[in-house]
């Protein structure tokens, strides 16, 4: 039986950068993903961009992914959220109601970083699995759970191909259904916000000038985010039924109520490939780990994608806990005890935690038609737009470089 030091379960995003941290810190690695990664590939699989902080990115860069993807991505170098008003802050006479977010605010970024990277899903996955075939990390595909078991030393899973692989810690990087969460007993706190997102992409007659646009309307809120080629992704939030009904009716009806909301300011706007739906809820792991499991990215968190930040928790958790495991690991200590991974939880609860708690609020707060909460934020975005300190703190928040940064984020390899 093969004995490796970390056994990732989950694929996905976070999951792929962990392999490649860890594995570029000399730990020895196995992926396990049940999809069978052609169709993880595959145009139809997710219709998602997203918006990706300028320090996670940076991370990516250290793990020679960066490079790769930044052709492929749009700077997104400035920010408009306004509340209801379309097109709000970009009209030719704009309302005093709006945030505005520029790049160029941000004194500690390197390189004329923008404040995050719009990136299409579908490439981030691809850019990973080429580095991961790249860097021969074993990756099994597609392949389910069969039986998760520890003992004083090591974790196993029997896989259904009827192997069974051994380590000194299994990473659950499953996204928010986690049956090794669930098997280890850790408690989920979880609500759905009757609310599902409808994305698709559109390309544009005037050039977006890398500007992403958020306006918060009754029923949630709808995003314009610019890709690269003058294209946007468009994450339009509706309760769950109207969004059904939307991916239900032909292109032309849904164009109309597309334009709509979109306004027609960036001029003329045309649909490219299809419609997307995604339910919007809430998930909170109450344990980060548990035995010689530890749970990262959705797994642990899940929350809306109001403010574009939960693939960021995500690659932060990564960050931390790579720096974590390969400074163990290289101090000769065992990764899967609940000393070394008491550490990755204290750097990470607090961030985890208050980001779902204040996107919790804020889907709350806006997604909300009572025209006396929208007259009370409406000023309240408008006085939070005056102060220079307030929008840095959240441009830098946002961006994922506050608190004490793990090396990976600052750049740099562990
Ligand atoms: C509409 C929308 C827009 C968003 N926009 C943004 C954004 O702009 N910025 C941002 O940061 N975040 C955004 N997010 C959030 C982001 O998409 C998620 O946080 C992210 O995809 C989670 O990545 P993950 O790797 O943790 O999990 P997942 O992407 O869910 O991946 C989990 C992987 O594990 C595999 N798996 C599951 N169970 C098993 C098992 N038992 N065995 C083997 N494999 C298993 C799955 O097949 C999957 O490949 C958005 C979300 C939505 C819904």
């Amino acid at each position: 039986m093969k004995t490796y030091d970390v056994i990732i379960v989950g694929a996905g995003m976070a999951g792929m950068t962990l392999a490649l941290a860890l594995t570029s810190g000399g730990l020895e690695v196995a992926l396990v993903e049940k999809q069978p990664f052609n169709d993880m590939l595959d145009v139809s699989f997710d219709g998602r961009a997203s918006a990706i902080a300028y320090a996670c990115f940076r991370q990516w860069k250290a793990l020679g992914v960066g490079d790769v993807l930044e052709p492929l991505s749009c700077r997104m170098d400035e920010i408009f959220v306004t509340d209801g008003h379309l097109p709000g802050a970009a009209a030719p006479t704009p309302l005093p109601f709006f945030l505005h977010f520029a790049a160029g605010e941000i004194s500690d970024r390197s390189d004329d970083e923008p404040l995050g990277y719009m990136v299409e899903n579908r490439q981030m996955r691809k850019a990973l699995y080429e580095a991961i075939q790249a860097r021969g990390i074993r990756l099994i595909t597609p392949v389910s759970l069969v039986d998760h078991r520890e003992d004083g030393v090591f974790a196993e899973i029997d896989l259904s191909t009827g192997e069974t692989l051994k380590a000194s810690l299994i990473v659950s990087a499953e996204g928010r259904k986690s049956s090794l969460r669930e098997k280890a007993g850790i408690k989920y706190i979880n609500w759905d916000y009757e609310q599902s997102a409808v994305v698709c992409t559109v390309q544009m007659d005037r050039p977006h000038n890398h500007v992403a646009y958020e306006h918060f309307l009754p029923t949630g809120p709808f995003a314009i985010l610019p890709l690269n080629d003058n294209r946007a992704c468009i994450v339009w939030s509706e309760t769950h039924a109207k969004a059904k009904a939307l991916m239900q009716v032909d292109d032309a009806l849904f164009f109309d109520h597309l334009l709509a909301r979109f306004g027609e300011f960036l001029g003329d706007i045309s649909l490219v490939g299809g419609k997307f739906i995604y339910p919007l809820g809430l998930g909170l792991a109450e344990e980060m780990h548990k035995g010689r499991l530890a749970l990262l990215g959705d797994s642990a968190h899940g929350i809306h994608p109001i403010a574009g930040q939960g693939l960021n928790l995500g690659l932060k958790d990564v960050a931390a806990l790579a720096e974590v495991l390969i400074e163990a690991a290289r101090l000769g200590e065992d990764i899967g005890t609940d000393l070394v991974l008491e550490r990755y939880a204290k750097w990470r609860r607090f961030d985890n935690v208050s980001t779902s708690v204040v996107m919790d609020g804020f889907v709350r707060l806006f997604s909300n038609g009572n025209p006396l909460l929208r007259a009370v934020r409406g000023v309240g975005i408008g006085l939070f737009n005056r102060v220079p300190a307030l929008r840095k703190f959240v441009m830098e928040d946002a961006g994922a470089a506050t608190g004490d940064l793990p090396k990976l984020l600052r750049g740099e390899l562990v």
